[in-house]
């Protein structure tokens, strides 16, 4: 009998399985109905040797500490601090837009206060910010928003931003200076040997077994276990009872070109041009040299893999039945992306089944103590001992 089955060997299932077995002792079968652990974060070696992400770019960034130093038990990083351009009328200019995306674009030389000026007059007065419109034109005036984020968003989420969440172009700062670096996080670095190295030593423990190629329908009758942690799409698990959860797609487009070096920049994003939004190029991530190089361009759809939970308010009344029912069915837990409907990055999601064990193992020690005898005033001799001894790793 299994203690947990877990669906799903993603961040957010792997997490869990690591800590549940590592920490707790606990009989673990973790499930994935792909062929391979690690999730969208998958990484592998394609057919030039080339360490590529199959569900597109994944750059880690982070200003937890404590998520950092949890996986640090499990890889070595490469420090990497994330660039990207954006390919905005016939020029490449850094994304986020700071001093020198300013400068380019108008051929100005502007200095930070200059420009800080400059964004104050263009900007637009919002009294309340509610959605991805509202963000960006308040803080960069109309036709910047146009030029950068209007068509890139349509695009990459088949709406305009005035009908999506401000949390979503929120993401993206605005900079009078000039930094160029796509995030500001206290730790950014990339798992020196891959992220499905990572997860290889998060799972390599005598009390997980992990099975691939398996949809959890194909065994939840079969398999024996006590309780579940699902990181699948949670309208899924109730089979859609309240209707589908809109998520947005991708098609991911590899290729591998013969010249060592491809882009002007790890990342270059195209709003207003092409179907796809961005071409990645790997090597840039992953330091890796090879006189060849490998890219992927990402093509946004309706229909696919859910890649993306879609923020918006109806979506959110439509996941807060969905939750309700969750929170509401025993033995169940719901972690991750796809589960919780939520536009999470990596390292949230660490955090969110870093978050959840603690409440798993707060409850099973409340459990044990009421079972306890009520007499017991002072810890046994076998409690201070087991207190004592150092934890498993
Ligand atoms: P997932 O990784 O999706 O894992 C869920 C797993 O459950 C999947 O492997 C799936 O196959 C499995 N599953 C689902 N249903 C079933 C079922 N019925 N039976 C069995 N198994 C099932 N985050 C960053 O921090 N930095 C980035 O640069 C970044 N870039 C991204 C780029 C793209 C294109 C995308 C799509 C995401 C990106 N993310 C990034 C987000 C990151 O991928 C997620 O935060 C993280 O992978 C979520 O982990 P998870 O375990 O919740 O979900
Ligand atoms: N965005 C944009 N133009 C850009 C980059 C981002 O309009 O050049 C918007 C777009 O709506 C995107 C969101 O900001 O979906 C968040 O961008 P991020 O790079 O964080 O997206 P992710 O890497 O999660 O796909």
């Amino acid at each position: 009998m299994f203690d947990y089955l877990i669906v799903g060997a993603g961040f957010a299932g792997s997490v869990l399985a690591e800590r549940l077995a590592t920490r707790s002792n606990k009989k673990v079968l973790i499930i994935d109905k792909r062929n391979h652990i690690a999730g969208n974060a998958y990484d592998h070696y394609n057919e030039e040797g080339i360490l590529v992400h199959k569900y597109g770019p994944h750059i880690f960034h982070t200003n937890s500490k404590d998520v950092f130093e949890y996986l640090t038990n499990f890889t070595d990083w490469r420090p990497y601090e994330h660039r990207v351009l954006a390919s905005v009328d016939g020029q490449l200019v850094p994304m986020p837009i700071n001093l020198d995306t300013i400068n380019k674009l108008y051929g100005l030389s502007l200095n930070s206060f200059e420009v800080e000026q400059f964004l104050e007059s263009v900007a637009e007065d919002i009294p309340v910010i509610r959605t991805s419109e509202d963000v960006v034109v308040s803080k960069v005036g109309r036709e910047l928003y146009e030029k950068f984020f209007k068509n890139y968003t349509r695009k990459q989420w088949g709406m305009d931003p005035s009908e999506l969440d401000k949390s979503v172009t929120s993401r993206v700062p605005t900079r009078t200076n000039r930094d160029d670096r796509y995030f500001t996080d206290t730790y950014q670095a990339m798992p020196l040997h891959g992220y499905t190295r990572m997860f290889e030593r998060m799972l390599d423990h005598p009390n997980i077994k992990v099975m691939l190629n398996t949809d959890y329908h194909e065994i939840i009758d079969f398999i024996p276990f006590k309780e579940i942690i699902f990181t699948g799409p949670v309208d899924e698990y109730f089979d859609f009872k309240f209707g589908k959860l809109p998520y947005r797609s991708l098609e991911f487009k590899h290729e591998t070109l013969n010249v060592e070096k491809f882009l002007a920049a790890p990342v270059v994003n195209y709003p207003n041009e092409h179907l796809y939004t961005r071409i990645t190029e790997f090597k840039a991530l992953t330091g890796q040299q090879h006189p060849k190089t490998s890219v992927v361009y990402e093509y946004p759809q309706a229909d696919g893999d859910p890649y993306y939970p879609i923020p918006r308010l109806e979506n959110a009344e439509l996941y807060s039945k969905y939750k309700k029912l969750a929170d509401e069915t025993p033995n169940v837990h719901f972690v991750g992306r796809l589960a919780t409907y939520k536009y999470y990055n990596m390292d949230q999601v660490v955090a969110q089944a870093l978050t959840l064990y603690k409440k798993l193992t707060e409850k099973s020690e409340e459990a044990l103590q009421a079972k306890k005898p009520a007499i017991s005033g002072s810890a046994s001799l076998v409690e201070k001992l087991v207190s004592r001894a150092p934890k498993q790793e």
